[in-house]
C-alpha cells in the first residue's frame, strides 16, 4: 500500500498518518520530521532547510527530492509506506513518478483556512520522536511529555500565526495543484475534516475501502 496524504498545513496529516501506518502496519514517511532531525543534528542538509521552515516557505525541491528517494529506498519501505507531507509541488510529484514510485491512493484531507488558525494554536509535537498532539483535541497523557517515547513536548517555532498564515499561501499556491495532478490519474480521494481524529480516521479508511 503505497498512500500519499495531502492537505494543509495543520489538516492533521500528521496525526492521521500515525493511526494509518499502526492500523495498514507500513511507515510514514514525514520530511517536516526528516527535516527537523536534521537541523537538530546541524547535518548539511539540515543548515540547508533551517531559513526556508523558520519563514514558513518551501524547502527547495532538489534537497526534498534527495531525502525522500533516499529514504524510500530503505528496506522497512518494500511493502509500502504514507508519504505525510511530501510531495508538495508538482515538481516533486513528477520527480517521484521519474524515480518509478508509484502509488495506489492520494487522500486529501479538506478542511478551511479558519479552522486551520484556531487549532495551529493548540498544537504541540514531540522535539524527540516527532508525535503530534493537540491541547485540547488529542492531549498527552501526561501534560508536556510525548505518550510514546517520554520526550519533551513543544510549539513549533513555525506554527506561529504570522508563520502559519504564510504556509497557507504557500499551499493554495504550490501544493494544491496536486490534487487536480493526481485527480487525472484517477489516485484521488478526497475526505472532509471530521469534527474528531477519530471520525477523520474512519472517513479515511472508509475511502480506502477498508
Ligand atoms: P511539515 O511538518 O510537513 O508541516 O513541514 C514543515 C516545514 O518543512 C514546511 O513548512 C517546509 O518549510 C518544510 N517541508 C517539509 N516537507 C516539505 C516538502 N515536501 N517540500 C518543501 N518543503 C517541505
Amino acid at each position: 500500500m503505497k498512500l500519499i496524504l495531502l492537505g494543509a498545513p495543520g489538516a492533521g496529516k500528521g496525526t492521521q498518518a500515525e493511526r494509518l501506518c499502526q492500523e495498514l502496519n507500513i511507515p510514514t514517511i514525514s520530511t517536516g520530521n526528516i527535516l527537523r532531525a536534521a537541523i537538530k543534528h546541524g547535518t548539511p542538509t539540515g543548515l540547508k532547510a533551517e531559513a526556508f521552515m523558520k519563514a514558513g516557505k518551501l524547502v527547495p525541491d532538489e534537497v526534498i527530492i534527495g531525502i525522500i528517494n533516499e529514504r524510500l529506498a530503505e528496506e522497512d519501505c518494500r511493502d509500502g509506506f504514507i508519504l505525510d507531507g511530501v510531495p508538495r509541488t508538482i515538481a516533486q510529484a513528477e520527480a517521484l513518478e521519474k524515480a518509478g514510485i508509484t502509488f495506489d491512493d492520494v487522500v486529501s484531507i479538506e478542511i478551511s483556512d479558519e479552522t486551520i488558525m484556531e487549532r495551529m494554536s493548540g498544537r504541540r509535537v514531540c522535539e524527540h520522536c516527532g508525535a503530534s498532539y493537540h491541547l485540547v483535541a488529542v492531549p498527552p497523557k501526561t501534560p508536556g511529555v510525548c505518550d510514546k517515547c517520554g520526550g519533551k513536548l513543544i510549539q513549533r517555532h513555525d506554527d506561529e500565526p504570522e508563520t502559519v498564515k504564510a504556509r497557507l499561501e504557500v499551499y493554495h499556491k504550490e501544493t494544491e495543484p496536486l490534487k487536480d495532478f493526481y485527480a487525472h490519474r484517477g489516485l484521488l480521494k478526497s475526505v472532509e475534516n471530521q469534527p474528531s481524529v477519530e471520525e477523520t480516521s474512519q472517513a479515511i479508511l472508509h475511502a480506502l475501502g477498508r
